[in-house]
C-alpha cells in the first residue's frame, strides 16, 4: 500500500540545469518543438529527431541531482515501499539520486526503443547513431524512448492505480499544463503543491478563477531545493 504520491514536472529539474521549450534557452531555440516532439516531425525528419535526442542525452551527461531529488530518495528510504513517484521528466536525476520507485509518465532520455518488438534498452548518454540495431529481434527501426506530441502515454494509466493506493498527495514543479493536477488534488484529503509561483488553473474548457494552489491542502511558495525540509516537515506530520 502506498501512502505518499507525488508527481514531479520540469521545475524538479530546472535547478539542475536541465532546459525546456518553455525555457527558449540553449539548445531549444535551434529546433521547432513540433518538429523535434511530435510524431508528424517524427515521420518527415528521423535524423534531424535523432539528432536532437542525442544532443539532449548528451546535455544530460554532466548534470546532477540538486536537493530536492535527494530529498526525495530520502523520503523512500523513511517510508519504504510508501512512495510513489510519478514524473514527467524524462532526466535520471531521481535515480541518481538514489530513487527507486520512479515511473516516468512521459519516457525515458537515457533509453532507445525498437519499434519493431518494443523491446527497450539502456544507453547511457551515447548518441543513437552508434546503435544501428535491436539487440533483440535486429530490426533497424529503432527510436527514441521519450512520447511525442501525437503519441498515448500508457504509463498514464498509473496515474489512477496510484490515486487509489494513496492518502497523501505532493505534486512539485508542474505548472499543471500537461497533466491537470486539480482533479487528482480532489481526490486527496491531503495535499501539498510546491511551486515558486502561483500558477493559473488553465484547461482545455479554459482558464478558471482560482490558482491551481487554492485547490491544495498545503503551498509552499518555493522552488523545488528550497522546501526540502518544510517538505519532509509535512510529510512526517501527516504519517506520524
Ligand atoms: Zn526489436
Amino acid at each position: 500500500m502506498h501512502k505518499i504520491m507525488i508527481i514531479s514536472g520540469a521545475g524538479l529539474s530546472a535547478e539542475s540545469g536541465i532546459r525546456t521549450f518553455r525555457d527558449n534557452d540553449g539548445l531549444w531555440e535551434e529546433y521547432d518543438v513540433m518538429q523535434v516532439c511530435s510524431t508528424q516531425g517524427w515521420e518527415n525528419d528521423r535524423e534531424l529527431v535523432t539528432q536532437f535526442y542525442n544532443a539532449r542525452r548528451n546535455d544530460l551527461k554532466d548534470k546532477l541531482p540538486n536537493a530536492a531529488h535527494h530529498a526525495f530518495a530520502r523520503l523512500e528510504q523513511l517510508y519504504p515501499g510508501q512512495v510513489i513517484h510519478l514524473t514527467q521528466n524524462v532526466d535520471d536525476l531521481l535515480e541518481r539520486a538514489g530513487c527507486k520507485e520512479v515511473i516516468h509518465l512521459h519516457g525515458t532520455l537515457r533509453d532507445l526503443r525498437c519499434e519493431e518488438c518494443g523491446y527497450t534498452w539502456d544507453i547511457a548518454f551515447e548518441a543513437q547513431n552508434e546503435h544501428d540495431a535491436c539487440p533483440v529481434c535486429e530490426s533497424d527501426r529503432i527510436r527514441h524512448n521519450v512520447v511525442m506530441f501525437g503519441e498515448s502515454a500508457p504509463a498514464y494509466a498509473k496515474i489512477y492505480t496510484a490515486i487509489s493506493e494513496s492518502d497523501f498527495f505532493i505534486a512539485v514543479g508542474t505548472s499543471g499544463q500537461v497533466i491537470d493536477i486539480v482533479p487528482i488534488a480532489g481526490e486527496f484529503a491531503h495535499s501539498l503543491i510546491i511551486n515558486p509561483k502561483r500558477e493559473e488553473h488553465v484547461t482545455a474548457f479554459g482558464s478558471f478563477e482560482k490558482s491551481i494552489d487554492e485547490y491544495f491542502e498545503h503551498f509552499i511558495q518555493k522552488g523545488a531545493s528550497a522546501a526540502v525540509d518544510e517538505m519532509l516537515g509535512l510529510v512526517a506530520d501527516h504519517l506520524r
